[in-house]
């Protein structure tokens, strides 16, 4: 692997950290920018608690440069990814900063969740070098990595981020269009579309819900994409299923009413201790640290499965 690239991260937020982790830990050289002295301060202590957490080396936590101003973060960089608030104005002003503060053969990618990259990169002069680059959380235990190819995005930036991303080890996917919620939240939000319509409908309660897809399907998931589980149970019987199941799935083209009362009646979730579901700062701890040790097996059992990859 080549190491001692210069990777710039531009948002020193949950995402932001995690990303600056994950290159960090491949020896490259990192520099992190966030406007937010508080955010930009805290990125050593978490990655390193991450590292702690799964008990490896926290050294390369060390290793991360941290700049307040966007400039000297830029420095050489070849690949800079932002993970900044996600507005559009906001990351607007920051990619045509990012434009002409970069050369030419600098990667600009964004780790928008939304929005559009072409959109973002409307006020950069060579939007050929503008792509996105879709992370999950945690960065640095969730593989894959969607990097999105914009109407301008030049082939050979596809090409090139993608082999970064492989290099340190993450599973990247080419995204060959750049539509709302790429591929991987376009999936996700469909079944929590079906999810609040079935709970709304009061066909079974929120508990009930979470049981069926944790341990039914969702243990399937991770071993058997939807094309894959498809196929081996017969394209025949597939279709058979559709075409008697299609028609009773909740197709509102918005967010689903018992959402909006939800969220009307302040039931935000794990912030405000009731959502969904009720929610003590204890449960709520406990469910993020049992996602963590979940996330952690996994990547434990990929690495045996795939040695040579980090
Ligand atoms: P966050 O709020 O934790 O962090 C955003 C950071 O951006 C903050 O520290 C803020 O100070 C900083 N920031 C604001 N203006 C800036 C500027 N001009 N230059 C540099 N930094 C600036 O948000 P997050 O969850 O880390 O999300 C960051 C991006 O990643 C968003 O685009 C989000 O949609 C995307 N994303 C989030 C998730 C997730 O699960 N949270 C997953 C995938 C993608």
């Amino acid at each position: 692997m080549s190491r001692g690239r210069c990777i710039a991260v531009v948002g020193a937020g949950l995402m932001g950290h995690g990303i600056a982790q994950v290159f960090a830990c491949a020896g490259h050289r990192v520099s992190v920018h966030d406007p937010d002295p508080a955010a930009l301060g805290s990125v050593r202590e978490r990655i390193r608690a991450n590292l702690e957490l799964l008990g490896l080396d926290p050294r390369p936590a060390e290793t991360v440069r941290l700049c307040e101003e966007l400039e000297p973060a830029l420095e050489d960089a070849e690949l800079v990814v932002e993970a900044a608030s996600e507005e559009l104005p906001l990351k607007q002003a920051l990619f045509a900063r990012l434009d002409r503060l970069t050369g030419p053969e600098t990667i600009l990618a964004s780790n928008t969740s939304v929005l559009a990259i072409g959109e973002l990169a409307r006020d950069v002069g060579d939007p050929g070098r503008v792509v996105g680059t879709h992370w999950w959380n945690p960065p640095y235990l969730v593989p894959l990595v969607e990097v999105v190819q914009a109407e301008a995005t030049r082939p050979a930036t596809v090409e090139r981020t993608m082999a970064l991303l492989a290099e340190v080890g993450k599973s990247p996917v080419h995204v060959r269009r750049d539509i709302p919620g790429f591929v991987g939240n376009r999936l996700q939000h469909a079944l929590w579309r079906e999810a609040f319509a079935l709970v709304g409908a009061g066909v079974c309660d929120a508990e009930t819900l979470d049981t069926v897809v944790k341990d039914g399907f969702g243990l399937r998931l991770a071993a058997l994409g939807p094309m894959e589980n498809a196929d081996l149970v017969g394209l025949d019987l597939t279709l058979a299923i559709h075409e008697y199941l299609l028609p009773s799935l909740d197709r509102r083209p918005g967010p689903a009413p018992i959402l909006r009362e939800k969220v009307a009646a302040g039931a935000l979730g794990m912030k405000t201790g009731e959502g969904f579901r009720t929610w003590t700062p204890r449960a709520a701890a406990d469910t993020r640290e049992r996602l963590v040790r979940h996330l952690a097996l996994a990547a434990g059992e990929r690495a045996r499965e795939r040695p040579g990859q980090a």
